[in-house]
């Protein structure tokens, strides 16, 4: 393992939020992250929208039916949900102790609705906001990705801007200009998260470690 390897590959059951409006290149992001850095869990979120053509039950989200949602709300079995442009979005209450034994950190891809939620019941999450570059990059890149009509891209263009409004309420804001320096500086907030001496798993076994040698020299 190489210098600050340990926090490359291990997580410790830390919550990141991350959120975006549409179109700002998150879901690519994400997966280049997590392809590149050790110890990261995606969470599935449980959702009453439609699959689009690129989209796997069980890999992107659990699509389920409106009252299958509502039973499970009724259930208590979401962390928090919310209802975005017409449909709603929960996430699964996630086990943080288990995850943090398996060196796992958790991703939570949510709206802004979703963050105060979880920022509110989870004390210690680090919430990430990525900003597209512009109102017109946001514009094409939707239009480029070809999955909305016209007057859902509208919508979620109008939604963009008053989740960019709550931007300032994260921990951290990523500019999505270029993916590859997006991915660093994720990368690198992650990192930075896992090394705080109040979030790392391995501080307290090290210290140990030191204040039980006596200073001397037993090579
Ligand atoms: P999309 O339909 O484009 O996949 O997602 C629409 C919005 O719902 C995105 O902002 C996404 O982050 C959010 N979202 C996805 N899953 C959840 C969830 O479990 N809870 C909340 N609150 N929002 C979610």
């Amino acid at each position: 393992m190489g210098p600050g390897g340990h926090f490359r590959d291990r997580g410790s059951g830390l919550v990141f939020i991350l959120s975006a409006p549409s179109g700002a290149g998150k879901t690519t992001l994400i997966k280049k992250v997590m392809e590149q850095l050790g110890g990261l869990q995606f969470s599935i979120s449980y959702t009453t929208r439609s699959p689009r053509t690129n989209e796997e039950e069980g890999k992107d989200y659990y699509f389920v039916t409106p009252s299958t949602f509502q039973q499970m709300v009724e259930r208590g079995a979401f962390l928090e949900w919310a209802e975005v442009l017409g449909n709603h979005y929960g996430t699964a209450m996630p086990n943080l102790e288990e995850l943090g034994l398996q060196g796992r950190d958790l991703i939570l891809d949510i709206d802004i609705q979703g963050a105060q939620k979880v920022l509110r019941q989870i004390g210690q999450a680090v919430s990430i906001f990525i900003l597209p570059p512009s109102p017109e990059v946001l514009k094409e890149r939707l239009l480029r990705r070809g999955l909305d009509a016209s007057h859902v891209i509208e919508r979620r263009l109008a939604n963009a801007k008053k989740e960019i409004g709550e931007a300032h309420r994260y921990h951290y804001v990523i500019l999505n200009e270029t993916l590859q320096e997006a991915v660093e500086t994720l990368k690198a907030i992650i990192i930075a998260e896992r090394c705080r001496k109040d979030k790392s798993s391995i501080f307290d076994r090290k210290m140990k470690e030191w204040e039980n040698t006596d200073g001397k020299n037993h090579c």
